[in-house]
């Protein structure tokens, strides 16, 4: 449910309805618009319900409007204008696409400076880079762990690019925030909720990967946890579902990216590496994810992908980087925003 206050309403206005909401027992997360405040309600519908004659004629309430949608916080409903989330000194939302790129593991010093020197020099806004990888084989590389944020913090004070990293669980949640400017949540934990509320409590954006099996309604109540615990900067990422076909590693639905902008404020953005899990497919896909109104990418690059630790046949050379950049922008000029 939410309460659109009049254009008028006073501050005490405002305090006597959320009073009254939070007297029931129910949560109010209050939205302060250029126009007007908006106050959204939480909880037990049974309860909402009871409370509803009596939010209608509180002073400076213009209406009562539920939220028929199983997603509240991260409705359009409640916030109508687009979010736009602040990443360090960059931000994804707004005109201009944000661009996260770099490898898939942090796997050295000279890896990840050289990445992060070609990625800044072709335009990329954010630097990705895994400390922590969620690997399919228990055999595989598992990542720098500590070691490897480290570096992408060497690699932010080079380049004054933000860092985006994942993590894991829960328990690695604090030690990520220290070196990261984003927290990323891989789509193997779309629906981790213990993770899902840590990264709602840390005070960083958090970068929330679709679950390759999950429908939409299950990524925006992913997101509903982070907002319900207070975190509103959150980024949603389409990164492919499972399909029938061999010919990519995933199936990107870039559907996805259109449908979740009507649903939400957040902004949306695509992997086209992970989606595809081929070079030579990452530049037309991400060439089609801007054009279908994504508001960022997140590409794997590489300085050597032949012998990259993790998901080389996926990563673009530095190179092929810089050439997508440069066919990006005309397809972003054509749709009114900028790379
Ligand atoms: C990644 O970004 O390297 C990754 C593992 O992504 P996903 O969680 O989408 O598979
Ligand atoms: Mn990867």
């Amino acid at each position: 449910m939410i309460i659109v206050m009049e254009s008028g309403a006073s501050d005490g206005h405002v305090r006597t309805v959320v009073d009254k909401i939070q007297k029931a027992g129910l949560n109010t997360h209050v939205s302060v618009g250029v126009a007007r405040t908006v106050i959204g309600v939480v909880g037990d519908d049974r309860t909402k319900e009871m409370l509803r004659e009596s939010l209608e004629v509180s002073p400076g309430v213009e209406r009562v409007v539920a939220i028929l949608q199983p997603f509240k916080l991260v409705s359009r409903e409640f916030i109508p204008r687009d979010t736009i989330v602040s990443v360090g000194s960059s931000a994804v939302g707004g005109s201009r696409v944000a661009i996260m790129a770099g490898p898939c593991s942090v796997e050295g010093r000279d890896q990840i400076l050289a990445t992060a020197e070609a990625v800044k020099a072709a335009g990329g806004t954010i630097l990705r880079g895994g400390a922590f990888k969620p690997r399919t084989s228990p055999y595989s590389f598992q990542g720098l762990e500590e070691e490897g944020l480290r570096l992408l913090a060497e690699a932010r004070a080079r380049t004054g690019l933000p860092v985006v990293t994942e993590a894991m669980d829960a328990a690695q949640l604090e030690l990520v925030a220290r070196y990261a400017d984003m927290i990323q949540i891989g789509a193997r934990n779309m629906q981790n909720y213990p993770l899902l509320r840590e990264a709602g409590r840390a005070k960083l954006p958090v970068l929330l990967k679709r679950g390759m099996s999950a429908t939409l309604e299950e990524l925006l109540l992913a997101a509903e946890y982070i907002l319900n615990e207070g975190t509103y900067q959150v980024v949603l990422c389409e990164r492919g579902i499972r399909g029938f076909n061999g010919h990519t590693r995933f199936t990107l639905d870039l559907s996805a990216v259109p449908v979740l902008k009507r649903l939400t404020h957040l902004p949306v953005i695509v992997d086209p590496s992970q989606a595809t899990g081929k070079w030579r497919y990452v530049a037309p896909m991400a060439r089609a994810a801007l054009a279908a109104g994504a508001d960022g990418l997140i590409v794997e690059v590489h300085p050597d992908p032949a012998n990259a630790l993790s998901d080389g046949p996926q990563s673009l050379n530095l190179e092929n980087f810089a050439s997508l950049m440069t066919s990006l922008r005309p397809i972003a000029a054509a749709i009114g925003r900028e790379v």
